[in-house]
């Protein structure tokens, strides 16, 4: 942005004006506009947006065994007497996982990869949480490992290596079934569809 208008904006206001607009979906227009709704509103609003934010950069952090997001060493999946300890289901982001308990079709264990392959964009097996799958998959008592990917060309091309990789240790690898839109991404898909392609999952 280089006009001569950006002389008018001040510099604490174009300093969070460019900040807002690198948050993904925020383009120049909407980011002036929540700066000044921000530099109208109330001091105490501002300063609530601007402490959760980093109290969430300060407070959260990586489960260590499943490496969903978490304030305690353990987020509230693995920590839960309740789940299915045998059945591991592997996703990309967090929010799969959240996408995934709104459907109430899952009782097990989950795996953040945290991305998928995707070679052009210089993401590479050693940048996923591969290793410690599989190191999980042999510590501890699983029998199925679900490979809910997104239904995309990189989820998909995830899936296969991870395939590759657990084939020789034994355990069952599925994939959720039909339903699901191809090219898209699990967290956007509806509940109902989400739970049905897991309850339909196929062996690999
Ligand atoms: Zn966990």
């Amino acid at each position: 942005m280089s006009s001569h208008s950006d002389n008018l904006i001040v510099e604490p206001v174009a300093r969070l004006i460019e900040a807002l607009s690198r948050l993904p979906g925020i383009g120049p227009k909407s980011a002036s506009r929540l700066a000044f709704y921000l530099l109208r509103a109330d001091a105490q609003q501002a300063r609530n947006l601007a402490q959760a934010i980093q109290a969430m950069k300060e407070q959260v952090t990586l489960c260590v065994r499943c490496f969903n997001i978490t304030v305690d060493e353990l987020c509230p999946v693995c920590a839960s007497p309740t789940r299915d300890q045998t059945k591991i289901c592997v996703v990309e982001e967090p929010l799969d996982v959240l996408a995934i308990e709104r459907t109430a079709a899952f009782r097990g264990l989950y795996h953040v990869l945290h991305g998928h392959i995707a070679p052009l964009e210089g993401i590479y097996r050693e940048d996923l949480k591969i290793e410690q799958l599989l190191a999980r998959v042999r510590s501890e008592p699983v029998d199925e490992v679900i490979l809910a990917t997104n239904p995309n060309t990189e989820g998909d091309a995830t899936a296969y290596l991870l395939l590759k990789d657990l084939a020789p240790l034994g355990v069952r690898v599925t994939r959720p079934g039909r339903g699901l839109p191809t090219g898209g991404d699990l967290e956007w898909a509806d509940p109902a569809t989400l739970g049905a392609a897991l309850e339909s999952r196929r062996e690999l």
